[in-house]
Formats: C-alpha cells, structure tokens, sequence
C-alpha cells in the first residue's frame, strides 16, 4: 500500500513510500533476535561509546532533521533544531548514567550476598506519535540501548521520513546490525507485530484509543508494555499569582508546538479575583501569535500536523461553543490549503463541554474560573486525564501544599511542566502507566518544581 504524505503548510503532497510486506517484517523480527544476544553481551562502556556517536550523527544531522520534521508535521524549524538537541544531550546523558540506574541493588539478609541485578528483556516494539517526532523516539530508544535491548519503531504514519533519518543516525553512529530497525506498517500489522514472541515489550506513546488497542492486545500475551497517553493538564492561576510570569508562561505552554503537546497546559484554571485580568492579558498575549510557514523566523505558530487534526479540534471548539462557551480569539480556521488553526481562547468553560472534558490537542485554551483555592482543587482534579500540572503563586509553600494534592504524575510549582531526562515522566490516571525502563519508572510520583529546587515524592 502506498501512503502519501501532505507538508501542512501547504497542503501538497510531498513524499509517497509503501508499507512493508510480510517478508520485510519477518526479516525484521529475525534480524532483532539475532542482535539481542551479543547486543546484551556488549559492556555498559561500549554501549555507552555508540550512544555517544549517535549523539555526535544527531548534531551532525540537524538540518536534515529539522526538515524532515517541518515538511512531515510543520513544526517550527527553532522548534525542531531545540529537539535534536535535546535527543542529542538525552543520548549522553543515558551513556553517562545508565551504570548508575542500572548497579545492582545489594540487599540485607541473612545470606552472604543478596542483591536484584537489571537484566534486559529484548526485543522492544515502540509504536510512537508525530508530535515530537524524534524526541519521542530517542526518550525510549537511549535508556532502552543502554539497559541492552534491542528495538523495533513503528512510527506515526505522517513521519516516515523522520523514522528513516533516525535510522540513517544510529547506523552512522555504529549500532550493529539488527539492533534497531524500523517497520513502515499500519496498525493491523502492528498488532500481528506484537503478537510475534520475538517481541518482549511494547511502548506506546499516544492517544487513548491507541492505548486500549495495544495494551489490551499486549496484556492478551502477557507482555511487558509503557503507555504514555494523552493529558488535559491543569494550569491553576492562585490569587497571588505573578501576573506578568503566569501570562507568559501560559501562551508558551498552550501554543508551543501549535499546542500538540502531551504535557501543554490545556485547562486553564484561574481564581475569580484574578480572573479577569489574567483572562484579558491572555488573550491579547495568544493574539500576538503570528501563523505563518514553519521555516521563517517570524512565524510563532505553526501549521497542526494534518487538516483531519485541525478539523477535529475545530469540531470541539463548536461543541464548546454550543454548550455555553465564549470564544475570545481566534476559534476558526485559517483559510488556506494548509491546516492552520489560530491561537483561540475560550472562556465559560465548564463540565460537559469537549473544551472540559476531552483533550484539546491544539492551539485551543479553555479558560475555567473558579471560585477560590479549594475550587481549583476540585476542578483540576476533574478529570480521568493525570499526565501533569501546574500551579501559579506567590507563595511557594501555599504552592508546594497544593501541587502535592494534583492527581497527576509531575506537577510544578510557578513552572511550566517539562520532561527532562534526570527526572522520571509519566501520566496517572488514564495518562498511562510505566513499568519497563528503571530510569522512566515515574507511575504515579509526585514531582513538584520551586524554580530550580526539584522534589520528587513517591
Ligand atoms: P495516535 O493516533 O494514538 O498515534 C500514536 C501512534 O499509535 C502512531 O504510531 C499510530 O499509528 C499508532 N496507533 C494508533 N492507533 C493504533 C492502534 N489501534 N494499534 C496500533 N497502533 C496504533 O496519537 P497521535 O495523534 O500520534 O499523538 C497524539 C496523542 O499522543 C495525544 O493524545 C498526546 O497527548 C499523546 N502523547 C502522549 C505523550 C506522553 O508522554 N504521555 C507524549 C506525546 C503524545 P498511525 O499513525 O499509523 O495511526
């Protein structure tokens, strides 16, 4: 089958390639069992040497990997150059400290010597999303390689491009043969990939529906699995809040990346006595978003990832809007042959409405007033999504109380929610849940940022 793919900046088909047959798959798979050995045989050191040069093939790469990523899904080209660096630096930093998270544990018995030693699995089949498309990819495939699994990718069907750079990179980063691989395949092959019992694990990051397809199918075989999923984070705006930071802080977490963000801030949550001033002063900061082609400097929002996205978000936003929403910018598509959606704003949030109750993966914000703090709880805490959340304040033990009380897996403290990989990540709720990677074992923690001082409870 072909499959062609549409830049979203300008609606033209720019790449066609087939998916994988039968025969492509199985020489895959073998070729993954056969590496998984002498892949996990290798020292720490000498894997840790490899992720080093694939750190040194991503910066060497940059631009083909920022064009990739803004022809595929339109995001920013400073966006996309960020990205690489990131992958880069998460590379070193599993080569750095993978001896560390993965030591023996030595524990006290009665016995001479016990301890719990780490031992890797195998095969991994990672099936991943467009919306960061080679951070998310290289968030499990470093800590993976280091812990001596091998893997297979079956990316997001708009970023074929973006898998085979990512390919291309660890090749010429000096990955033996078979250690990783990429699947161009569409779901119902995945689900057959899955299946096969040369794969041990699987990790998903995506949506929900995706969720409940691959974990059911991967619980059926009793195999290891990560989900990450989607998030309606809360972003909660205290009476004492510093205006001018909070403002700031809430148009880079809403319509970064064009708001396609797991960890964005997407509920807005403001107290009434500061309601309208924060609510003004948003609205006209989201106003001075410019759309525009992903590869110009002036441009800071960029085209959604594909029209069917941006005509769904545009289905909830009137849905919203049917049951008693406002909208206060923005909230109809850009015309064009692109699929550029303004930065909107809505306000009169409120329970049964998509902008409350679902995931807006967009440049769409649903502003929420509350009536004071313990409100705020009870709203943030509204929802079956638990990937993270924020809280804006003076006052950073008034702050710390209320962050610790969010149901979510990393809440943040007058901080904008970010993954980083010296900290754990992953969703409560129906986020997801992490079992695989020691280094990523973050389900249902606690993690609360003061400007700099990072604490994670458990
Ligand atoms: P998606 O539609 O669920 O797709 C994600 C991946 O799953 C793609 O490779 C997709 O393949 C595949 N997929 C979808 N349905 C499947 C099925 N039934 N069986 C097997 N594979 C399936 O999600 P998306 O639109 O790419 O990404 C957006 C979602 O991901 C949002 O909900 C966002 O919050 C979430 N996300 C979560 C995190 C996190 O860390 N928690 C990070 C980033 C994104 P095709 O493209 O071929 O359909």
């Amino acid at each position: 089958m072909t499959v062609e793919i549409v830049d979203p900046a300008t609606g033209l088909v720019t790449y066609r390639h087939e998916l994988m047959g039968a025969a492509d798959i199985e020489q895959r798979l073998q070729a993954a069992a056969d590496a998984f050995p002498g892949w996990a045989d290798h020292s720490l050191q000498d894997r840790g040497a490899i992720l080093r040069r694939i750190a040194a093939q991503l910066r060497t790469r940059r631009d083909d990997l920022q064009q990739a990523m803004t022809h595929e899904m339109g995001k920013l080209k400073a966006e996309a150059l960020a990205e690489v660096d990131k992958c880069a630096a998460a590379c070193e930093y599993y080569a750095d400290h993978a001896a560390d998270y993965l030591k023996p544990q030595l524990i006290d018995t009665e016995a001479q010597r016990s301890y719990v030693r780490y031992e890797p699995i195998g095969c991994v089949f990672a099936v991943m999303p467009w919306n960061f498309p080679i951070w998310q990819v290289f968030r499990f495939l470093a800590p993976a390689f280091m812990a001596g699994n091998v893997a297979l990718l079956k990316h997001a069907s708009n970023v074929p491009q973006c898998a085979d750079l990512i390919l291309a990179v660890c090749r010429d980063g000096g990955l033996p043969d078979g250690v990783f691989d990429v699947l161009h395949i569409d779901n119902e092959q995945a689900a057959e990939v899955l299946r096969d019992t040369r794969v041990k694990a699987v990790t998903l990051t995506g949506s929900e529906r995706a969720g409940r397809s691959i974990a059911s199918n991967a619980g059926g075989q009793l195999k290891k699995s990560v989900m990450e999923l989607g998030g309606s984070d809360a972003f909660v705006v205290l009476d004492d809040a510093d205006l001018d930071k909070t403002v700031a802080a809430a148009v880079k977490s809403r319509f970064d990346n064009s708001g396609q963000t797991c960890i964005a801030a997407k509920r807005f949550i403001v107290v009434d006595a500061v309601a309208d001033e924060f609510t003004r002063r948003f609205v006209e900061a989201a106003g001075e978003r410019q759309y525009g082609d992903p590869n110009e400097r002036g441009t800071t929002l960029a085209p959604m990832a594909r029209a069917d996205l941006r005509d769904e978000l545009h289905k909830q936003v009137q849905g919203s809007v049917a049951k008693g929403a406002r909208i206060l910018v923005g909230g109809e598509p850009i015309a064009g042959t692109h699929a550029g959606y303004p930065a909107t704003v809505l306000d009169q949030v409120g329970p049964g409405m998509p902008a409350y109750d679902e995931e807006l993966f967009g440049p769409v914000a649903a502003v929420i007033r509350v009536k004071d703090e313990a409100e705020a709880l009870r709203v943030a805490n509204d929802t079956r999504f638990g990937l993270g959340g924020s809280v804006w304040t003076r006052d950073p033990v008034r702050g710390e109380r209320f962050a610790q009380r969010m149901e979510c897996g990393a809440a943040f403290v007058n901080a904008i929610v970010k993954s980083d990989a010296r900290l754990p990540f992953g969703g409560s709720k129906q986020s997801g849940f992490c079992l695989l990677y020691t280094s990523d074992a973050a389900d249902d923690s606690l993690r609360v940022d003061l400007g700099g001082r990072r604490i994670i409870k458990k």
